[in-house]
């Protein structure tokens, strides 16, 4: 737990140094077995009937500030970790199908370094690349992440356990591939599935 807890800590102030601003998001606690037999993870919010559990925000502030990480992160119940896209850093959302084989394809032609990939409890992911240089046109269902809005981040804590980075987990201490050469993939990816289902000639 205190390795765990160190970990958000020490990911929180790398995100700091490399200019993405993080935020505090609730954490899950277990529910007292007086309450729950299961002991189940619960939102630290309060509300039982949550439906976001760990991955809402509970502050205000986007923090950049060193000190300020180190304040809110500190804590005993050290909250979940949320950043936002920004000059550092570009978060997308990839619809399930599409996105398992994009990342099938970047395997196989490996244009770039791995993009930081997290696969949510809903099937789809979230990959992060650089900043968008020029327009990027988007495979169906892909949307990015704007600045400001938040995005969980790993290690952070979810109700199904704990989020993980599965490729490049070393982020954001990791150089980062294009927007453009992940989204052109993803694009392939789709034209690709097309074709498999027999869509287009
Ligand atoms: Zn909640």
């Amino acid at each position: 737990m205190f390795k765990a807890r160190h970990r958000l800590l020490a990911t929180a102030f790398a995100y700091a140094e490399q200019g993405i601003a993080v935020r505090q998001a609730y954490s899950v606690i277990r529910t007292a077995s007086a309450l729950d037999a299961f002991g189940r993870w619960r939102c630290a919010c309060g509300d039982l009937t949550c439906q976001r559990p760990g991955t809402h925000a509970s502050g205000d502030d986007w923090l950049t500030d060193i000190a300020d990480v180190a304040r809110v992160w500190s804590t005993p119940q050290s909250p979940n970790l949320l950043a936002t896209s920004g000059a550092a850093v570009w978060f997308w959302k990839l619809p399930r199908v599409i996105g398992a084989y994009g990342m099938r394809l970047f395997e196989q032609q490996r244009p770039g370094p791995w993009p930081p990939l997290l696969k949510l409890p809903s099937g789809d992911w979230v990959v992060a690349t650089a900043r968008p240089v020029a327009g990027v046109t988007l495979a169906t269902g892909v949307s990015a992440f704007q600045p400001g809005t938040p995005v969980l981040m790993p290690p952070s804590r979810l109700p199904s356990g704990r989020t993980r980075w599965l490729q490049s987990p070393a982020f954001p201490q990791t150089p980062l591939p294009s927007a453009e050469s992940v989204h052109e993939l993803v694009q392939q990816a789709e034209r690709e599935r097309f074709e498999l289902l027999g869509y287009v000639g």
